[in-house]
């Protein structure tokens, strides 16, 4: 039987909690520091869409996101990307303009989701509800608000970008 893959980019700057949340959504644990542990170009988990198996395989940045140094492999034949931001840092919000338009130029129009992470740090909040309201209508993507940390929203974010992938 035909197996559906779908190749997930997870972009935004460096220390919002990418790889913190491929870790959480493919082996369900949190710790403080992945980095130097990952190693591998991507991490994959099974979830079910419509009675239908479908594998997806989220690749992590080697943490150069800061030097615009990722490579096109990673980019290449994403399907599916997450444009991450944190709660806590100002500027990884004002570049989420900066990282959809990254991704359309290398992947043209695929299913993207803006997520707001360490919403558990909201008391330190430096954006905002209704600005980041107001970034996901203009930039017409659906906006989560998780905490890897605490496990919260981590599986919807996929869940979601799955069904869109599959229903286009
Ligand atoms: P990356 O550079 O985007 O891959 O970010 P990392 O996954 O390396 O995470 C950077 C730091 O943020 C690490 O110390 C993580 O433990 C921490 N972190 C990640 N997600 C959360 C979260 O939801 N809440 C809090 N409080 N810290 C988080
Ligand atoms: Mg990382």
């Amino acid at each position: 039987d035909l197996e559906i893959a779908v190749k997930v980019v997870i972009v935004g700057n460096g220390a919002v909690g990418k790889s913190s949340m491929i870790q959480r959504f493919c082996k369900g644990v949190f710790t403080r520091d992945y980095k130097k542990t990952i190693g591998v170009d991507f991490l994959e988990r099974i979830i079910e869409v419509n009675c239908e198996e479908v594998r997806l395989m989220l690749w992590d940045t080697a943490g150069q996101e800061e030097f615009d140094a990722i490579t096109k492999a990673y980019y290449r034949g994403a399907q599916a990307a997450v444009l991450a931001f944190s709660t806590v840092d100002r500027v990884s919000f004002d570049a989420i303009r900066s990282w959809k338009k990254k991704v359309e130029d290398e992947c043209g129009e695929i299913p993207m989701v803006i997520v707001q992470n360490k919403i558990d740090l909201v008391d330190q909040a430096v954006v905002d509800a209704d600005e980041v309201e107001m970034l996901a209508r203009e930039l017409h993507c659906r906006l989560y608000r998780t905490s890897v940390k605490e496990d919260l929203n981590v599986r919807q974010v996929f869940q979601y970008l799955a069904e869109k992938y599959l229903s286009q």
